[in-house]
């Protein structure tokens, strides 16, 4: 009988190994992104390549099959959490393992023809000159479903991998209750004679001033300086190299400073995530979210739940006017609170609203689907588009930039991304419910810019689990219920009804 506690050890000492590669992969991006010399690009490419492959060998390699064949046999001779360790060490390497080398060069390949032909496309809203490549990585993509397995559909094995055990079949009811009451918010709220007035956000907003002021919001988060920092880039994200390394990045809008804000707002909520993995599991797996929704349903949650509140706009404003001299006097807590949630149907998925951003989700989710179940092709994407766009959110596009060529995920073959947005709002608006029962002073310690009891509440309900739960169990053991659409649309119907009221009262 094998020592099942040495051979763990090995398991784990090796995988720390593997996410050392992984978090100095990351480490690389992150230079790119923020501090790189234009001219490092070539040479980053190739180190970039070469780690990817290294990890991969040493992931795939017969020592660690063996090592998981061994274990995932005998895991009663385990601690639970050991146990969690091997079953989701053992999930990631099936994956690997299931799709032939052949087919990941290949898509790697085409990923990286089809991104800049995407690039060009876009600029020059030549959708044609896309098409082919779009075609291609629809292609591979089902090819790697093939490989992967599914039972219903293949778009639920692409799926599979941002959000683990939900399929098309699950989500197709929660987005048609989303659109059905949705888009009648978003015809009220049209309709509504109060339409906020937000021309006097257009000033020139003193730029350091503005990055301060994030800095502040997020330290009064809780995000750890100690553990993490803040930078500028083009496109704002989180990146993580440790449970206390865990970086964010920003980007300053001169003309809105709000726009800064709820980019560092909602980054930091991603970050406090991390900050929050079970130390006792870094270097592994386990440190890590069990989906991307469930880690977008954090920066929602801090983002728009709570950086979009009345009661935290009421904290701010006298901080905002010091940072701001002159330029906030007139303003009330009420015009910040109302221009932060200004609904308005538009072409940009990134710029929408909360009322109406989902919207765009399910359009996606509904195109990419039938591209993958194969009942429409790669050149009937723009007129699909188009059409759903008018439904939906009643606008007209104007050409294929502000349409179907937008976004980058179908560029890079990211097939199944999308709906994860959408979940993450959903995941945040029901853990809310809950917390408000939990913490009944809730929006008093918004209002008095102290945050530490929401996030030790989701430190305990969220973070500290890792993966060793999946995304419907941390839902159901936080709130009691299976994850709903039900949580999110009462937020959002009780909320913009005071914003937009269809018969005057004050806000
Ligand atoms: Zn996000």
């Amino acid at each position: 009988m094998p020592d099942f506690q040495s051979l763990y050890a090995q398991l784990f000492e090796k995988l720390g190994e593997i996410v050392d590669i992984r978090h100095t992969l990351a480490l690389m991006q992150w230079d790119q992104e923020v501090c790189m010399p234009q001219k490092g690009a070539f040479a980053r490419g190739l180190q970039l390549a070469t780690l990817a492959g290294l990890e991969h060998r040493l992931f795939t390699d017969a020592e660690m099959r063996s090592l998981i064949d061994t274990l995932r046999g005998h895991t009663e001779a385990l601690s639970p959490e050991q146990a969690a360790l091997v079953r989701e060490t053992a999930h990631d390497l099936d994956r690997g393992i299931k799709i032939p080398e052949s087919l990941v060069r290949l898509f790697a390949e085409a990923q990286s023809r089809a991104y800049e032909e995407w690039v060009e496309a876009r600029r020059t809203s030549d959708f044609r000159r896309f098409q082919p490549h779009l075609k291609t990585m629809v292609d591979l993509s089902r090819e790697k479903a093939e490989f992967l397995g599914y039972e219903e559909s293949p778009y639920d094995a692409l799926l599979d991998e941002y959000e683990r055990g939900m399929t098309a079949t699950k989500l197709r009811p929660i987005f048609d209750a989303l659109a059905g009451r949705q888009s009648a918010l978003v015809a009220r709220i049209a309709e509504s004679p109060y339409q906020p007035d937000v021309s006097w956000l257009d000033q020139a907003w003193n730029e350091s001033a503005q990055l301060c002021f994030c800095e502040e919001v997020l330290r009064d988060m809780g995000y750890d300086f100690g553990a993490g920092r803040q930078d500028i880039s083009v496109h704002p994200f989180t990146t993580t190299f440790d449970v206390q390394d865990v970086r964010i990045t920003t980007r300053i809008n001169p003309r809105d400073f709000l726009s800064a804000l709820s980019s560092s707002i909602h980054e930091g909520g991603h970050a406090l995530y991390e900050q929050g993995l079970p130390a006792a599991f870094r270097r592994t797996p386990l440190a890590d979210a069990p989906s991307l929704g469930l880690h977008e349903s954090q920066s929602r949650f801090w983002e728009n739940i709570i950086g979009r509140s009345h009661p935290f706009f009421r904290r701010y404003l006298p901080r905002l006017r010091e940072l701001f001299p002159g330029q906030l006097d007139e303003a009330t807590s009420t015009d910040l609170y109302r221009a932060a949630n200004r609904v308005a149907p538009s072409l940009i998925r990134v710029d929408a609203d909360e009322c109406t951003y989902n919207l765009h989700v399910i359009l996606r989710f509904e195109i990419e689907t039938a591209l993958i179940e194969g009942s429409i092709r790669a050149e009937h994407v723009p007129e699909l588009w188009n059409a759903k766009m008018k439904v939906y959110l009643g606008v007209d596009v104007p050409d294929d930039a502000h349409g179907c060529l937008q976004d980058i995920h179908w560029a890079h073959g990211s097939f199944g991304y999308f709906p994860t947005y959408a979940l993450g709002n959903l995941y945040s608006a029901q853990l809310t419910e809950q917390a408000r029962k939990d913490i009944p002073d809730f929006w008093n310690t918004v209002e008095k810019g102290s945050f530490s009891e929401l996030l030790l509440w989701l430190r305990e309900h969220v973070h500290r689990h890792g993966r060793m739960k999946n995304s419907a169990e941390i839902i159901q053991d936080a709130t009691g219920s299976p994850p709903s659409p039900e949580p999110f649309l009462r937020y959002l119907e009780e909320k913009y009804a005071v914003l937009y009221p269809a018969q005057p009262q004050s806000v």
